[in-house]
């Protein structure tokens, strides 16, 4: 089936609105589709609606970045409440980190000798999440760097003069705020967090016995054998296979929207309709 798992919006850090996402998706002539902006459900009413009327099924889902020992890992939640009291607790407080993080970012960039304000970075942005990409964006547009990719590395990425730490939820919590929302928890782009086959098995069984039910296989950019691997472990340990593009829009315009799953195992709708 064609279907797209991960994507997002401007409620985010993606170039289109919900509605212009919806129409996108069904001109990719997509059958299932979920937002999962980072750190907000905000988008999803819009999202849900949009996608009724262009005859999608429309799933409600969020991203969620997750503190690890080993780095940074993101989740998804999959068919959430928006509106779970308990998720909307935990979201207020990564937002509260990213603000934090985010005056912090500006004071260094100013220092690094950027001429850049808090209103041109707002500006940017479509919704209440503001992160690095928003940063990159006016970065770029001011002529200070020829490509998003080229503020974060040579800028925004981790160990770059840029570069601030946030808040981020830790793994039980991550997993417990979704399982609260009533959502399916995916771990998205699995071999960002780590390409060592034997280390990513032992991670995500450590997750699963926080309730991790699926991983995210069918992924922008990974290889046919990289699949196969992710496959067989989804199968192996019983999990359910999810399939997303992680499109941006016009942020990373490399990345396509919609992605192809087929599996003789779990899939991510049988599970939505087991809950
Ligand atoms: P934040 O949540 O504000 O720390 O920003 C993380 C987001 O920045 C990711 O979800 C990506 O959309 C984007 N991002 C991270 N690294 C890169 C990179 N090297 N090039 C382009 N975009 C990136
Ligand atoms: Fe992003
Ligand atoms: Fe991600
Ligand atoms: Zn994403």
């Amino acid at each position: 089936m064609k279907c797209d798992f991960h994507l997002h919006s401007v409620f985010s850090d993606g170039s289109d609105t919900p509605e212009k996402l919806a129409a996108a998706c069904r001109a990719a002539k997509l059958e299932a589709v979920a937002l999962t902006d980072h750190d907000t459900a905000a988008g999803v009413p819009r999202f849900l609606a949009a996608c009724a009327e262009n005859g999608l099924r429309g799933i409600a889902g969020i991203e969620l970045s997750v503190d690890t020992t080993q780095g940074t890992l993101h989740v998804l939640g999959l068919g959430i409440d928006p509106e779970c009291p308990e998720l909307n607790a935990a979201l207020t407080a990564v937002r509260k980190g990213r603000d934090d993080r985010n005056r912090q970012i500006l004071a260094r960039l100013n220092e690094l000798g950027f001429v850049i304000s808090e209103d041109e970075v707002r500006a940017v942005t479509g919704g209440e999440i503001l992160g690095r990409v928003h940063f990159a964006q006016v970065l770029m547009r001011k002529g200070y760097f020829h490509s998003i990719s080229d503020v974060f590395a040579r800028c925004l990425k981790k160990g770059q003069p840029g570069y601030v730490d946030r808040y981020r939820l830790s793994q039980p919590e991550a997993l417990k705020m979704i399982r609260a929302a009533g959502g399916v928890s995916v771990l998205a782009h699995p071999l960002l967090w780590t390409e060592d086959e034997v280390e990513l098995e032992a991670r995500v069984r450590q997750l699963m016995a926080l309730g991790l039910q699926g991983l995210e296989i069918y992924y922008t950019g990974y290889r046919l054998e990289q699949m196969v691997f992710l496959l067989r472990l989804a199968k192996r340990l019983g999990l359910a296979v999810s399939a997303g593009s992680d499109y941006h829009g016009s942020g990373k315009p490399d990345v396509s929207l919609g992605r192809l799953t087929e599996s003789d195992g779990l899939t991510i709708l049988d599970l939505l309709r087991l809950r």
